[in-house]
């Protein structure tokens, strides 16, 4: 999720890279789900997290949508997020047991957590976020380690992709000043790179630039 926040004021100041260690270690985050609750609609979901849910899960994204997803807007761009539900405000995939239920194909935001991503120079480095993670002490991890990649470089070129074809749909959106145009576009999106099953027989990352085409 895009935040008008100063980095100074959410983070220790520092811009990591892969090979950079941070205090990011949770050790499994023990007895502790804050995170989990109260975060609104922050947990956005991307193409890559809905395919991996809708694998890990054997559903379709209607399914998602009726049980764990919600939809909010972004710049005149819908697009998912993990639900939140109860006077808690937890997320609706965190266990009784304060254990994420999801956890083999959790979003990349959860992933990363409590690092994000920090944009520049087409391309993306490392934050960590100090206002976020209540344990205190976390032990220091090699950045690489922590966000574990799924897939290395080909992750991260589709993560750039999706942010760069997020933005000019937004730009074509403000511009056409259209509610009819801006309606269709997003049904399109949410068509063409959500709710249309990916093959599981076939890679994720060429359906989906064959889709981006
Ligand atoms: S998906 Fe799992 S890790 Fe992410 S917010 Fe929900 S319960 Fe927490
Ligand atoms: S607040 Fe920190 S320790 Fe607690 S669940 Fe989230 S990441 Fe883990």
């Amino acid at each position: 999720m895009k935040r008008n926040v100063r980095l100074e004021d959410i983070t220790d100041g520092k811009i990591y890279e892969l090979n950079d260690m941070v205090r990011a270690d949770t050790g499994g985050c023990k007895d502790c789900y804050v995170c989990c609750t109260g975060m609104g609609d922050s947990v956005v979901l991307d193409p890559y997290d809905i395919y991996r849910m809708m694998q890990g899960l054997a559903c379709s994204f209607d399914e998602l949508l009726l049980t764990k997803i919600n939809m909010h807007v972004e710049d005149l761009l819908i697009l998912p997020n993990m639900k939140i539900e109860g006077k808690d405000e937890r997320c609706v995939c965190l266990g009784e047991d304060g254990r994420c239920t999801v956890h083999a194909y959790r979003p990349s935001v959860c992933r990363l957590f409590p690092l994000g991503r920090y944009y520049h120079d087409n391309r993306f480095s490392y934050i960590l976020q100090v206002h976020e993670c209540v344990k205190p002490n976390r032990a220091k991890i090699k950045v690489k380690k922590w966000i574990g990649n799924p897939d290395g470089d080909r992750y991260d070129e589709f993560v750039l992709a999706w942010r760069n074809f997020k933005k000019n749909v937004q730009a074509y959106m403000k511009e056409v000043d259209s509610e009819e145009k801006v309606k269709e576009m997003n049904m399109y999106v949410l068509e063409k790179f959500f709710r249309r099953p990916y093959d599981s027989n076939r890679d994720f990352y060429e359906q989906f630039y064959e889709r981006l085409q």
